[in-house]
């Protein structure tokens, strides 16, 4: 099968979350299941491709060709989405349709015809509106079929009506019925309606974004695609995560030496000028700090947790939380770590040395971190919605993890309480966290179902 790949970020040459993660092990399970791969994404600052064209550059790693798309004037800045001020930049229209154009015309110019063009979110899902659109009569893609994946309802690429013209179709489509969102452009509602498949990243969040609320506006429009909307559960890379063979953590660990953790919990504690205490309860976060993280809810249970315990926050978002974290750590000197920075090494550390990783999430469509925790030994806790519930079963439950089912500070706490309290009984804590490293979220299962989707999608007719 052939597959033309589109995402904004894909780990190795760019990331700002859980997408970038997904854009590189998804082609690379793929490519293993004999499928032939084209990944497609902008050319960043920073990024040095193995050969320069015209316009765009290839690298070819892990048996896919990576293709970026060169335009300096759009895609050489230091952030890749917004500016200083926090918002998108006020070209992104202008910057992902010319992304998206130069994607099929690149297909054409290199004569590979994609059975399956699979774009993700709102940055890349403009490929899937002209194909059905500007290319609708191309004979070159008759036989494509179009999925797009959203990793966040959250973010859809809205943009003022005057940004339209840049996209290049006819005006006809800015309509409520295609591109058209109160009176805005919005880029992922055009993906949902061109796409022939709309996936999301787990199963519950699959049903969640066509109801109010997780839908974010658009639950009508997911609604309207019946069995063409589904959900695919996300997975993690083993080859990076990892504990038994992790370079950047202090001390490497297999399931069967789970007592190694004490030195990474010590370094960990060490590094960040935290109280170094193996019998402390630590917990950790790593995470984009963005309202849908929960970050409300465990700065207002912060004061009542550090009591006794020690919290390690990695993060970046918005400056709102960045203040009122770095005022807390201000004066929980001992207990409490917050680095506002993206940086993988010590996110490494973090899943290494903690008991406990946090997850108060608002809603999470899939989360990664709960899976990477499980691998790390250290148990997740979290709100039950969207992946998390699809991934984390309650400890009393028979799961390895710990739930609170309303998103509240108190339950917050309460459900620590109750992970501290298990914590002190070492030896049914030492059988639940071998329990855990023997999950397994690998991408072989999750490509499977991709490829089954993709060979369903095939044997539809055009429509
Ligand atoms: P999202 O895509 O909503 O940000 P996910 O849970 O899907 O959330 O993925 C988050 C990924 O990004 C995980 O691999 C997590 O470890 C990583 N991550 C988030 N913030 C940071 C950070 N500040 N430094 C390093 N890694 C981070």
């Amino acid at each position: 099968m052939r597959i033309a790949f589109c995402s904004s970020e894909v780990f190795g040459f760019a990331k700002t979350g859980g997408l970038a993660d997904v854009a590189a092990a998804l082609p690379a399970a793929l490519v293993k299941r004999n499928c032939k791969l084209k990944v497609f994404m902008p050319l960043y600052k920073g990024i040095a491709p193995q050969k320069m064209h015209k316009d765009y550059g290839t690298t070819i790693s892990g048996g896919i060709e990576f293709f970026f798309i060169k335009n300096d004037e759009y895609f050489l800045r230091d952030s890749i989405y917004v500016g200083k001020d926090g918002r998108d930049y006020p070209d992104s229209v202008e910057r992902f349709a010319f992304y998206s154009r130069r994607v099929l015309e690149i297909l054409k110019g290199i004569d590979f015809k994609p059975d399956i063009i699979h774009c993700n979110d709102w940055q890349a899902a403009l490929v899937n509106v002209y194909l059905k659109t500007l290319y609708s009569k191309d004979k070159f893609f008759e036989n494509t079929k179009s999925v797009l994946t959203i990793h966040n309802m959250a973010y859809q690429g809205m943009f003022p009506k005057k940004k339209f013209s840049y996209i290049g179709i006819d005006k006809k489509y800015f309509d409520q019925k295609y591109l058209e969102f109160y009176g805005k452009v919005n880029l992922l509602k055009g993906g949902i309606v061109f796409s022939d498949m709309v996936t999301t990243v787990s199963p519950t969040y699959a049903k969640q974004i066509k109801t109010k609320g997780y839908g974010c506006g658009l639950e009508g429009v997911l609604a309207q695609k019946g069995k063409h909307e589904i959900g695919i559960l996300n997975a993690i890379d083993y080859n990076i995560w990892d504990p038994s063979k992790d370079e950047l953590i202090f001390q490497e660990y297999s399931p069967s030496e789970l007592e190694k953790k004490t030195v990474n919990k010590l370094g960990l504690q060490k590094e960040l000028g935290l109280g170094e205490d193996s019998s402390k309860f630590v917990l950790g976060m790593v995470s984009r700090l963005a309202e849908q993280k929960g970050i409300d809810i465990l700065s207002d249970a912060l004061d009542t947790i550090l009591e006794e315990h020690q919290v390690v926050i990695l993060g970046l978002g918005e400056p709102r939380y960045h203040k009122i974290l770095k005022e807390k750590e201000k004066k929980f000197k001992k207990s409490l770590s917050v680095s506002l920075k993206f940086n993988e090494e010590l996110a490494h550390k973090i899943y290494a040395g903690c008991d406990v990783f946090l997850l108060p999430s608002r809603f999470e469509p899939c989360g990664l971190s709960q899976m990477i925790s499980y691998k790390y030994a250290t148990l997740p806790l979290v709100n039950h919605t969207g992946g998390l519930a699809d991934t984390v079963i309650d400890v009393e439950a028979g799961g390895g993890g710990f739930v609170f089912n309303k998103y509240d500070s108190k339950e917050l706490i309460r459900t620590v309480k109750r992970a501290a309290k298990a914590f002190k009984d070492k030896k049914t804590w030492q059988s639940i966290l071998k329990k855990v490293t023997k999950y397994n979220f690998s991408w072989e299962v999750a490509a499977s179902r991709y490829i089954r989707m993709y060979e369903k999608l095939l044997r539809e007719k055009n429509s």
